[in-house]
Protein backbone atom coordinates (compact mmCIF):
# COMPACT_ATOMS: atom_id res chain seq x y z
CA UNK A 1 0.00 0.00 0.00
CA UNK A 2 1.19 3.42 -0.68
CA UNK A 3 3.10 5.01 1.73
CA UNK A 4 4.25 8.91 2.00
CA UNK A 5 5.08 11.56 4.73
CA UNK A 6 3.90 14.93 5.70
CA UNK A 7 5.17 17.32 7.98
CA UNK A 8 2.04 18.61 9.48
CA UNK A 9 -1.29 16.31 9.12
CA UNK A 10 -4.90 17.59 10.27
CA UNK A 11 -7.61 15.65 10.79
CA UNK A 12 -11.12 17.14 10.29
CA UNK A 13 -12.38 19.42 7.69
CA UNK A 14 -13.84 22.43 10.27
CA UNK A 15 -13.20 25.43 11.66
CA UNK A 16 -10.30 24.59 13.97
CA UNK A 17 -8.54 22.58 10.87
CA UNK A 18 -8.81 25.29 8.34
CA UNK A 19 -7.57 27.76 10.60
CA UNK A 20 -4.81 25.65 11.53
CA UNK A 21 -3.13 25.34 8.51
CA UNK A 22 -4.02 29.06 7.74
CA UNK A 23 -2.11 29.94 10.95
CA UNK A 24 1.13 27.75 10.30
CA UNK A 25 1.75 29.33 6.39
CA UNK A 26 0.63 32.83 8.32
CA UNK A 27 3.84 31.51 10.51
CA UNK A 28 5.59 30.74 7.77
CA UNK A 29 6.53 26.77 8.52
CA UNK A 30 7.68 25.83 5.07
CA UNK A 31 6.68 21.94 5.52
CA UNK A 32 4.11 19.83 4.24
CA UNK A 33 0.48 20.21 5.19
CA UNK A 34 -2.19 17.71 4.66
CA UNK A 35 -5.99 17.82 5.71
CA UNK A 36 -8.39 15.62 5.26
CA UNK A 37 -11.79 16.13 6.09
CA UNK A 38 -14.65 13.41 6.21
CA UNK A 39 -17.23 15.73 4.05
CA UNK A 40 -17.23 16.85 0.54
CA UNK A 41 -16.60 20.52 0.88
CA UNK A 42 -13.44 22.28 1.91
CA UNK A 43 -14.10 23.39 6.05
CA UNK A 44 -16.85 25.48 6.20
CA UNK A 45 -18.51 27.59 8.97
CA UNK A 46 -21.42 26.23 10.46
CA UNK A 47 -23.27 29.32 11.94
CA UNK A 48 -24.84 30.19 8.99
CA UNK A 49 -26.90 26.75 8.93
CA UNK A 50 -29.94 28.03 11.09
CA UNK A 51 -29.51 31.08 10.24
CA UNK A 52 -28.75 32.84 6.67
CA UNK A 53 -28.27 29.72 4.68
CA UNK A 54 -31.10 27.99 6.18
CA UNK A 55 -33.56 30.72 4.70
CA UNK A 56 -32.10 30.56 1.53
CA UNK A 57 -30.24 34.02 1.82
CA UNK A 58 -27.08 32.84 1.53
CA UNK A 59 -25.25 30.03 -0.71
CA UNK A 60 -22.66 27.02 0.10
CA UNK A 61 -20.03 28.83 -1.11
CA UNK A 62 -20.28 32.18 1.41
CA UNK A 63 -20.01 29.75 4.11
CA UNK A 64 -16.85 28.30 3.10
CA UNK A 65 -13.97 29.45 5.56
CA UNK A 66 -11.48 29.85 2.33
CA UNK A 67 -11.90 28.80 -1.22
CA UNK A 68 -10.32 25.74 -2.65
CA UNK A 69 -7.97 27.83 -4.65
CA UNK A 70 -6.41 29.49 -1.81
CA UNK A 71 -5.67 25.81 0.13
CA UNK A 72 -4.07 25.31 -3.64
CA UNK A 73 -2.45 28.95 -3.42
CA UNK A 74 -1.01 28.17 0.03
CA UNK A 75 0.15 24.59 -1.10
CA UNK A 76 -2.07 22.89 1.61
CA UNK A 77 -3.23 19.60 0.21
CA UNK A 78 -7.06 19.12 0.52
CA UNK A 79 -8.55 15.67 0.93
CA UNK A 80 -11.76 15.90 1.29
CA UNK A 81 -14.44 13.00 1.66
CA UNK A 82 -11.56 11.08 3.22
CA UNK A 83 -11.34 9.93 6.77
CA UNK A 84 -8.60 9.24 8.61
CA UNK A 85 -9.38 6.26 9.83
CA UNK A 86 -6.48 5.11 12.54
CA UNK A 87 -3.06 6.67 13.73
CA UNK A 88 -0.90 4.84 15.57
CA UNK A 89 0.91 7.97 17.69
CA UNK A 90 4.13 6.19 18.80
CA UNK A 91 5.03 5.51 14.92
CA UNK A 92 3.80 9.11 13.34
CA UNK A 93 1.97 6.99 11.06
CA UNK A 94 -2.05 7.33 9.93
CA UNK A 95 -4.29 5.24 7.54
CA UNK A 96 -6.38 7.08 5.32
CA UNK A 97 -9.90 5.69 3.92
CA UNK A 98 -8.64 3.40 1.00
CA UNK A 99 -5.79 2.13 2.81
CA UNK A 100 -3.35 5.23 2.08
CA UNK A 101 -0.78 5.19 5.28
CA UNK A 102 0.89 8.72 5.80
CA UNK A 103 3.90 9.46 7.97
CA UNK A 104 3.41 12.69 10.05
CA UNK A 105 5.75 14.95 11.67
CA UNK A 106 3.00 16.58 13.75
CA UNK A 107 -0.64 16.01 14.04
CA UNK A 108 -4.03 17.87 14.47
CA UNK A 109 -7.43 16.15 15.86
CA UNK A 110 -9.95 18.22 15.25
CA UNK A 111 -12.51 16.02 14.49
CA UNK A 112 -15.21 17.66 15.86
CA UNK A 113 -18.75 16.82 17.20
CA UNK A 114 -22.04 14.87 16.56
CA UNK A 115 -25.68 15.30 17.29
CA UNK A 116 -27.33 13.44 20.15
CA UNK A 117 -30.04 11.23 18.64
CA UNK A 118 -33.44 11.20 20.53
CA UNK A 119 -34.13 7.18 20.68
CA UNK A 120 -37.62 7.44 21.45
CA UNK A 121 -40.26 5.51 20.14
CA UNK A 122 -41.15 6.91 16.88
CA UNK A 123 -37.67 7.74 16.23
CA UNK A 124 -37.56 6.60 12.71
CA UNK A 125 -40.40 8.16 10.94
CA UNK A 126 -39.74 10.46 8.20
CA UNK A 127 -39.90 14.12 8.75
CA UNK A 128 -37.90 14.00 11.72
CA UNK A 129 -34.21 16.62 11.53
CA UNK A 130 -31.35 16.91 12.83
CA UNK A 131 -28.64 19.42 12.11
CA UNK A 132 -24.66 19.70 11.39
CA UNK A 133 -24.05 20.00 8.29
CA UNK A 134 -25.11 21.60 5.06
CA UNK A 135 -26.98 18.48 3.90
CA UNK A 136 -29.06 18.84 6.84
CA UNK A 137 -29.67 22.53 6.28
CA UNK A 138 -30.94 21.60 2.71
CA UNK A 139 -32.69 18.21 3.96
CA UNK A 140 -34.93 21.03 6.63
CA UNK A 141 -35.55 23.44 3.72
CA UNK A 142 -36.37 21.02 1.27
CA UNK A 143 -38.76 18.97 3.28
CA UNK A 144 -40.52 21.99 5.27
CA UNK A 145 -41.45 23.56 1.66
CA UNK A 146 -45.24 24.28 2.31
CA UNK A 147 -45.40 22.35 6.09
CA UNK A 148 -47.70 24.52 8.32
CA UNK A 149 -46.21 23.32 11.86
CA UNK A 150 -42.64 22.10 13.13
CA UNK A 151 -41.55 21.35 16.53
CA UNK A 152 -38.36 22.13 17.08
CA UNK A 153 -36.79 19.64 20.43
CA UNK A 154 -34.08 21.64 22.59
CA UNK A 155 -34.67 25.20 23.64
CA UNK A 156 -30.61 25.62 23.70
CA UNK A 157 -29.12 28.43 20.52
CA UNK A 158 -29.59 25.98 17.73
CA UNK A 159 -33.34 24.99 18.56
CA UNK A 160 -34.06 29.18 19.39
CA UNK A 161 -32.38 30.14 15.84
CA UNK A 162 -33.65 27.26 13.96
CA UNK A 163 -37.61 28.38 15.15
CA UNK A 164 -37.03 31.89 15.05
CA UNK A 165 -35.38 31.22 10.94
CA UNK A 166 -38.40 28.53 10.33
CA UNK A 167 -41.12 31.46 12.00
CA UNK A 168 -39.49 33.97 9.76
CA UNK A 169 -40.06 32.23 6.56
CA UNK A 170 -43.76 31.86 7.46
CA UNK A 171 -43.74 28.18 9.16
CA UNK A 172 -45.52 27.88 12.56
CA UNK A 173 -42.83 26.70 15.25
CA UNK A 174 -43.47 25.00 18.80
CA UNK A 175 -40.41 24.80 21.31
CA UNK A 176 -40.41 22.16 23.18
CA UNK A 177 -37.85 22.60 25.96
CA UNK A 178 -36.89 20.10 29.08
CA UNK A 179 -36.05 23.08 31.10
CA UNK A 180 -38.52 25.46 33.39
CA UNK A 181 -37.07 27.96 30.36
CA UNK A 182 -35.37 28.69 27.32
CA UNK A 183 -31.21 29.02 27.04
CA UNK A 184 -30.79 28.65 30.47
CA UNK A 185 -28.54 26.31 30.25
CA UNK A 186 -26.31 29.03 28.95
CA UNK A 187 -27.89 32.26 30.34
CA UNK A 188 -29.78 31.42 33.53
CA UNK A 189 -33.39 31.64 34.14
CA UNK A 190 -33.84 35.41 34.48
CA UNK A 191 -32.02 36.14 31.08
CA UNK A 192 -33.43 33.08 29.42
CA UNK A 193 -37.14 34.73 30.53
CA UNK A 194 -36.01 37.62 28.02
CA UNK A 195 -35.34 35.20 25.54
CA UNK A 196 -38.75 33.92 25.91
CA UNK A 197 -40.07 36.21 25.99
CA UNK A 198 -38.54 37.79 22.70
CA UNK A 199 -39.35 34.71 20.68
CA UNK A 200 -43.17 34.40 21.99
CA UNK A 201 -43.51 38.22 20.83
CA UNK A 202 -42.37 36.80 17.69
CA UNK A 203 -45.25 34.06 17.36
CA UNK A 204 -43.10 30.96 18.52
CA UNK A 205 -44.76 28.67 20.95
CA UNK A 206 -42.67 27.28 23.63
CA UNK A 207 -43.79 24.73 25.69
CA UNK A 208 -41.03 24.30 28.83
CA UNK A 209 -40.41 21.72 31.36
CA UNK A 210 -41.53 18.89 28.88
CA UNK A 211 -39.60 16.19 27.68
CA UNK A 212 -40.22 13.90 24.79
CA UNK A 213 -41.28 10.74 25.26
CA UNK A 214 -42.14 9.20 21.77
CA UNK A 215 -42.99 10.73 17.61
CA UNK A 216 -46.26 9.84 16.38
CA UNK A 217 -47.24 9.08 12.60
CA UNK A 218 -47.92 5.83 10.45
CA UNK A 219 -44.59 6.82 8.17
CA UNK A 220 -44.09 10.59 8.63
CA UNK A 221 -44.45 12.22 12.19
CA UNK A 222 -47.91 13.82 12.67
CA UNK A 223 -47.07 14.08 16.46
CA UNK A 224 -44.71 15.05 19.41
CA UNK A 225 -46.34 13.35 22.47
CA UNK A 226 -44.35 14.66 25.82
CA UNK A 227 -43.94 12.92 28.99
CA UNK A 228 -46.66 14.86 30.99
CA UNK A 229 -48.81 13.29 28.19
CA UNK A 230 -49.62 16.09 25.89
CA UNK A 231 -49.67 15.69 21.97
CA UNK A 232 -48.58 18.21 20.01
CA UNK A 233 -49.58 17.83 15.83
CA UNK A 234 -46.93 18.89 13.83
CA UNK A 235 -45.84 17.58 10.10
CA UNK A 236 -42.01 17.93 10.98
CA UNK A 237 -39.89 17.92 13.89
CA UNK A 238 -35.97 19.73 14.11
CA UNK A 239 -34.19 17.77 17.00
CA UNK A 240 -31.15 20.56 18.88
CA UNK A 241 -30.75 18.07 21.43
CA UNK A 242 -27.01 18.78 21.87
CA UNK A 243 -23.51 17.11 20.50
CA UNK A 244 -21.05 14.86 22.03
CA UNK A 245 -17.08 15.56 20.77
CA UNK A 246 -16.19 13.03 17.99
CA UNK A 247 -13.59 11.23 19.84
CA UNK A 248 -13.82 8.03 17.90
CA UNK A 249 -10.48 8.11 16.19
CA UNK A 250 -8.20 9.70 19.12
CA UNK A 251 -9.81 6.82 21.67
CA UNK A 252 -8.74 4.13 19.19
CA UNK A 253 -5.11 5.46 19.07
CA UNK A 254 -5.03 5.18 22.74
CA UNK A 255 -5.22 8.42 23.48
CA UNK A 256 -6.58 9.88 26.69
CA UNK A 257 -10.48 10.71 26.19
CA UNK A 258 -12.92 11.69 28.39
CA UNK A 259 -15.38 14.57 27.30
CA UNK A 260 -13.41 15.32 24.61
CA UNK A 261 -9.91 14.40 23.79
CA UNK A 262 -7.47 15.28 26.62
CA UNK A 263 -5.04 17.81 26.31
CA UNK A 264 -2.75 19.77 28.02
CA UNK A 265 -2.50 23.81 28.50
CA UNK A 266 -1.05 24.11 25.71
CA UNK A 267 -3.75 21.67 23.55
CA UNK A 268 -1.34 18.88 23.40
CA UNK A 269 -2.62 14.99 24.07
CA UNK A 270 -1.57 12.83 25.59
CA UNK A 271 0.79 11.43 22.52
CA UNK A 272 3.61 13.86 22.20
CA UNK A 273 3.87 15.50 18.94
CA UNK A 274 -0.48 15.30 18.62
CA UNK A 275 -2.72 18.20 19.06
CA UNK A 276 -6.49 18.85 19.71
CA UNK A 277 -8.81 21.67 19.03
CA UNK A 278 -12.31 22.60 18.44
CA UNK A 279 -15.56 20.87 19.71
CA UNK A 280 -13.64 17.50 20.74
CA UNK A 281 -10.72 19.36 22.34
CA UNK A 282 -10.64 19.39 26.34
CA UNK A 283 -7.93 21.30 27.40
CA UNK A 284 -6.40 22.04 31.28
CA UNK A 285 -7.39 25.97 31.38
CA UNK A 286 -5.00 27.74 33.36
CA UNK A 287 -7.79 30.98 33.17
CA UNK A 288 -10.39 28.68 34.17
CA UNK A 289 -8.20 26.07 37.03
CA UNK A 290 -10.00 23.15 35.56
CA UNK A 291 -10.85 21.33 32.48
CA UNK A 292 -12.38 23.13 29.61
CA UNK A 293 -14.20 21.84 26.32
CA UNK A 294 -16.69 24.33 24.48
CA UNK A 295 -18.41 24.36 21.63
CA UNK A 296 -18.11 27.79 19.82
CA UNK A 297 -17.27 28.90 16.35
CA UNK A 298 -14.34 31.26 17.71
CA UNK A 299 -12.92 29.00 19.87
CA UNK A 300 -12.31 26.28 17.20
CA UNK A 301 -11.22 29.05 15.06
CA UNK A 302 -9.00 30.37 18.38
CA UNK A 303 -7.19 27.11 19.15
CA UNK A 304 -6.94 25.76 15.72
CA UNK A 305 -4.71 28.63 15.73
CA UNK A 306 -2.89 27.84 18.68
CA UNK A 307 -2.70 24.43 17.81
CA UNK A 308 -0.44 25.68 15.07
CA UNK A 309 2.15 27.59 16.98
CA UNK A 310 2.11 24.77 19.34
CA UNK A 311 3.23 22.39 16.72
CA UNK A 312 5.80 25.14 15.98
CA UNK A 313 7.62 24.95 19.52
CA UNK A 314 5.96 27.71 20.98
CA UNK A 315 5.17 27.12 24.67
CA UNK A 316 2.60 29.21 25.53
CA UNK A 317 -0.79 27.66 27.13
CA UNK A 318 -4.26 28.60 25.80
CA UNK A 319 -5.96 31.71 27.27
CA UNK A 320 -8.05 33.02 25.63
CA UNK A 321 -11.40 33.89 27.10
CA UNK A 322 -14.31 32.30 25.20
CA UNK A 323 -16.90 34.12 22.21
CA UNK A 324 -19.79 33.22 21.26
CA UNK A 325 -22.30 34.87 19.21
CA UNK A 326 -26.32 34.12 18.19
CA UNK A 327 -28.91 35.58 16.05
CA UNK A 328 -32.44 35.03 16.80
CA UNK A 329 -33.07 36.16 13.15
CA UNK A 330 -33.20 39.89 13.18
CA UNK A 331 -34.85 39.88 16.70
CA UNK A 332 -32.12 40.04 19.02
CA UNK A 333 -28.27 39.26 18.29
CA UNK A 334 -26.68 38.21 21.52
CA UNK A 335 -22.85 38.14 21.86
CA UNK A 336 -21.30 36.54 24.84
CA UNK A 337 -17.24 36.24 26.91
CA UNK A 338 -16.74 33.60 29.27
CA UNK A 339 -18.44 30.75 30.64
CA UNK A 340 -18.52 29.00 33.95
CA UNK A 341 -17.70 28.06 36.59
CA UNK A 342 -20.86 28.67 38.07
CA UNK A 343 -22.20 32.01 38.43
CA UNK A 344 -24.17 33.09 41.72
CA UNK A 345 -25.16 36.95 40.85
CA UNK A 346 -26.17 38.32 37.80
CA UNK A 347 -25.91 42.07 36.84
CA UNK A 348 -28.26 43.86 34.52
CA UNK A 349 -27.15 46.95 32.78
CA UNK A 350 -28.76 48.80 30.13
CA UNK A 351 -32.77 49.02 29.10
CA UNK A 352 -34.08 45.48 29.25
CA UNK A 353 -37.34 46.83 27.22
CA UNK A 354 -35.38 48.09 24.50
CA UNK A 355 -33.22 45.22 23.72
CA UNK A 356 -30.10 46.86 24.72
CA UNK A 357 -28.34 45.52 27.63
CA UNK A 358 -25.78 43.59 28.86
CA UNK A 359 -25.64 40.85 31.77
CA UNK A 360 -22.60 40.48 34.13
CA UNK A 361 -22.18 37.04 35.70
CA UNK A 362 -20.38 37.12 38.96
CA UNK A 363 -19.26 34.03 40.64
CA UNK A 364 -17.76 33.96 44.10
CA UNK A 365 -17.17 37.73 43.70
CA UNK A 366 -15.73 37.64 40.65
CA UNK A 367 -16.70 38.13 36.94
CA UNK A 368 -17.06 34.78 35.16
CA UNK A 369 -18.89 35.65 32.00
CA UNK A 370 -20.96 38.26 30.26
CA UNK A 371 -23.75 38.74 27.95
CA UNK A 372 -24.21 41.83 25.11
CA UNK A 373 -28.17 42.09 23.49
CA UNK A 374 -27.28 45.02 21.68
CA UNK A 375 -24.31 46.43 23.80
CA UNK A 376 -21.45 44.61 22.46
CA UNK A 377 -18.78 47.42 23.59
CA UNK A 378 -19.58 46.79 27.36
CA UNK A 379 -17.99 43.38 26.60
CA UNK A 380 -14.86 45.07 26.09
CA UNK A 381 -13.94 45.80 30.04
CA UNK A 382 -15.65 42.51 30.75
CA UNK A 383 -13.56 40.86 28.78
CA UNK A 384 -10.56 42.42 31.02
CA UNK A 385 -12.54 41.57 33.69
CA UNK A 386 -12.50 38.06 33.63
CA UNK A 387 -9.33 38.04 32.45
CA UNK A 388 -7.56 39.97 35.49
CA UNK A 389 -9.69 37.65 37.87
CA UNK A 390 -9.81 40.38 40.10
CA UNK A 391 -12.50 40.58 42.31
CA UNK A 392 -16.05 42.87 41.08
CA UNK A 393 -15.61 44.29 45.11
CA UNK A 394 -17.12 48.41 44.11
CA UNK A 395 -17.30 47.88 40.74
CA UNK A 396 -20.94 46.51 40.71
CA UNK A 397 -22.52 49.73 40.89
CA UNK A 398 -20.63 51.04 37.56
CA UNK A 399 -21.47 48.07 35.66
CA UNK A 400 -25.14 48.40 36.98
CA UNK A 401 -25.20 52.13 35.48
CA UNK A 402 -25.26 52.14 32.26
CA UNK A 403 -23.81 55.22 31.28
CA UNK A 404 -21.15 54.65 33.38
CA UNK A 405 -17.49 54.68 31.75
CA UNK A 406 -16.17 51.36 32.07
CA UNK A 407 -13.46 51.81 29.78
CA UNK A 408 -11.30 52.44 33.34
CA UNK A 409 -11.90 48.49 33.53
CA UNK A 410 -10.11 47.91 30.69
C1 LIG B 1 -26.27 24.76 13.05
C2 LIG B 1 -25.13 25.27 13.88
C3 LIG B 1 -25.11 26.61 14.24
C4 LIG B 1 -24.07 27.10 15.04
N1 LIG B 1 -24.09 28.41 15.37
C5 LIG B 1 -23.10 28.91 16.15
C6 LIG B 1 -23.08 30.28 16.52
O1 LIG B 1 -23.98 31.05 16.15
N2 LIG B 1 -22.05 30.72 17.27
C7 LIG B 1 -21.04 29.90 17.69
O2 LIG B 1 -20.12 30.36 18.38
N3 LIG B 1 -21.03 28.59 17.36
C8 LIG B 1 -22.03 28.07 16.60
N4 LIG B 1 -22.01 26.74 16.25
C9 LIG B 1 -20.92 25.87 16.76
C10 LIG B 1 -19.72 25.90 15.84
O3 LIG B 1 -20.11 25.77 14.52
C11 LIG B 1 -18.76 24.78 16.24
O4 LIG B 1 -18.28 25.10 17.52
C12 LIG B 1 -17.61 24.64 15.25
O5 LIG B 1 -18.12 24.21 14.01
C13 LIG B 1 -16.57 23.64 15.74
O6 LIG B 1 -15.59 23.50 14.76
P1 LIG B 1 -14.61 22.25 14.72
O7 LIG B 1 -13.65 22.52 13.63
O8 LIG B 1 -14.13 21.96 16.08
O9 LIG B 1 -15.53 20.98 14.36
P2 LIG B 1 -16.54 20.67 13.21
O10 LIG B 1 -17.10 21.91 12.62
O11 LIG B 1 -17.51 19.68 13.77
O12 LIG B 1 -15.66 19.95 12.11
C14 LIG B 1 -15.08 18.69 12.31
C15 LIG B 1 -15.01 17.98 10.99
O13 LIG B 1 -14.15 16.85 11.11
C16 LIG B 1 -14.70 15.78 10.40
N5 LIG B 1 -14.13 14.52 10.91
C17 LIG B 1 -14.41 13.88 12.07
N6 LIG B 1 -13.65 12.77 12.19
C18 LIG B 1 -12.88 12.71 11.08
C19 LIG B 1 -11.91 11.78 10.62
N7 LIG B 1 -11.57 10.72 11.34
N8 LIG B 1 -11.32 12.00 9.42
C20 LIG B 1 -11.67 13.10 8.69
N9 LIG B 1 -12.60 13.99 9.08
C21 LIG B 1 -13.19 13.81 10.25
C22 LIG B 1 -16.20 15.92 10.63
O14 LIG B 1 -16.93 15.21 9.66
C23 LIG B 1 -16.35 17.43 10.49
O15 LIG B 1 -16.54 17.80 9.16
C24 LIG B 1 -23.04 26.23 15.45
C25 LIG B 1 -23.06 24.87 15.09
C26 LIG B 1 -24.10 24.40 14.32
C27 LIG B 1 -24.13 22.94 13.94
Amino acid sequence: MARRAVDFLLVGGGVAAAHCAIELRRRGAEGSILLCGREPEPPYERPPLSKEYLRGETGRADALVRSRDWYADAGVELATGVSVVSIEPDRRLAKLQGGEEVGFGRALLATGAMVNILRVDGAQLEGIHYLRAFGNADSIRDDLEGREHVVCVGGGYIGVEVAASLTAMGTRCTIVEIEPVILARAFGEEVGRWFGELVAANGVAVRTGETVAAFEGDERVEAVLTESGSVIDCDAVVVGAGVRPDTALAGRAGLDVGDGILCDGRLETSAPGVFAAGDCCNFASELRGGRVRVEHWDVALQQGRHAARAMLGDEAPYRVVPYFFSDIHDWASLEYVGGGPEWDEVLWRGDRDSGGFSAWYVGAGRLVGALSVGRPADLIPARAMIESGEPVGERREAIADPDADLDWLA
